[in-house]
């Protein structure tokens, strides 16, 4: 990366992060030791829920979650268009089919109104979902006393992406308490809000839940007698009580998200401030960020601006590619997912979600990092400025 790229997203690593990485290293578990229930437990705390699941990165943590949940084979998956494949796919995985729900026009958040009509709908077809996925989307937290209402009423469950959630809050309940969802799914890639290099975390407050969750992390096996069919053999005896998978988190990844949970509170400060900082420079252009709901306060993992392309005579491609010629690191969240190739397979097509298709094709993602300053604030805006020039 030269000197002069300033990124979408960036990893905030100090001095303390890297002492806690290498005292694994010195130590005697590089894997399955005492940084692993230190990380769950310094997330499990700031959450305010009962227990927490580290794997090896979000999307493990999604698709346990959904197996766990019951999914499997002629079941239904509901998630948003916008959003990274990995809510969908978790899915898949399972073998179940996937649909999705639109997005509000402001907010880019899975509407509740579209959801309430498709799940009247699929009442009468025969086709509810079992599990509902909503996604955080940028770190601004879906209406989920409504998601849960509809929840309740029509019997699916939830499990909420909150991949780029941590640090955010709805109605005064911290993102992850799962207080209206059965499960959540962090993620620690670099670019989010928190990160272990790769890694992911489930919080739930359901014990049997937690329980197969783990399980799952490592191949569906037991130690414990009491879960185990028939007697145990002796103490080195464990049971594969079904199929799960090797998706274990190292110590070593671990320890660098246990230390960087001390300063959640300092990042999520921060990301609020640049966003504010952002809102005020940009105000004015022809250009305008997603909605706020007033109920929540954002984790702000992403900070958007969605084109007016009426007023700029140029197209999005042409305002990003000068974004990127100088120097700053735009990107784009998130290619619709119906429209990937791998599901237009499935049958998805263009005009099937259409606020979603109208957000992706006016968005553009400005940088959006703890350890950005007011100057890179300003170098973004004078850029933005100048790429939409008439
Ligand atoms: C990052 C992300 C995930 C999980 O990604 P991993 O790279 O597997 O940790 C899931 N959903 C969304 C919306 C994400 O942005």
């Amino acid at each position: 990366m030269s000197a002069d790229f300033l990124p979408y997203g960036r990893q905030s690593i100090s001095v303390e992060d890297i002492d806690a990485v290498v005292s694994v290293l010195k130590s005697d578990f590089l894997t399955q030791g005492p940084a692993i229930p230190r990380f769950e437990k310094a997330v499990t705390n700031w959450c305010g829920v009962k227990h927490g699941i580290a794997m090896a990165n979000g999307t493990a943590t999604l698709h346990c979650a959904a197996k766990a949940l019951g999914l499997g084979h002629g079941d239904w998956l509901w998630t948003a268009p916008i959003t990274f494949v990995a809510s969908a796919n978790a899915g898949r995985y399972c073998g179940a089919q996937i649909d999705f729900v639109d997005v509000d026009p402001g907010t880019i958040l899975m509407s509740p109104d579209r959801l309430e009509e498709k799940l009247i709908l699929a009442e009468k077809n025969g086709t509810l979902p079992k599990i509902v996925v909503p996604v955080h989307f940028a770190g601004q937290s879906c209406d989920m006393p409504r998601i849960h209402a509809l929840g309740q009423k029509y019997e699916f469950k939830i499990i909420e992406d909150a991949a780029h959630a941590l640090g955010g809050e709805f109605e005064g309940e911290r993102i992850g308490n799962c207080r209206w969802s059965d499960a959540a799914s962090h993620s620690f890639h670099p670019v989010k809000i928190v990160t272990s290099g790769e890694g992911g975390m489930i919080t739930t407050n359901d014990d049997e839940l937690a329980w197969r969750i783990s399980a799952l992390r490592t191949h569906g096996i037991t130690r414990d007698a009491d879960r185990m069919i028939g007697e145990s053999h002796g103490p080195w005896y464990y049971q594969q009580l079904e199929l799960g998978y090797n998706y274990r988190m190292t110590d070593l990844q671990a320890a660098l998200g246990a230390s960087q949970m001390t300063r959640l509170d300092s990042f999520a400060k921060r990301r609020r401030e640049i966003a504010n900082l952002y809102d005020v420079e940009l105000a004015g252009l022809p250009l305008r960020p997603l909605a706020r709901d007033p109920r929540g306060i954002s984790g702000w993992h992403l900070y958007m601006i969605r084109l007016d392309l009426n007023q700029i005579k140029k197209t999005r491609r042409q305002v990003f590619e000068s974004l990127r010629s100088q120097g700053i690191g735009v990107n784009v969240h998130y290619i619709p997912v119906h429209l990937q190739p791998d599901y237009e397979r499935l049958n998805f097509r263009l005009g099937m979600y259409p606020e979603a298709e109208r957000y992706y094709e006016e968005a553009i993602t400005l940088p959006m990092f703890a350890d950005m300053t007011e100057a890179d604030v300003q170098r973004v805006k004078a850029a933005v400025v100048k790429s939409i020039d008439l």
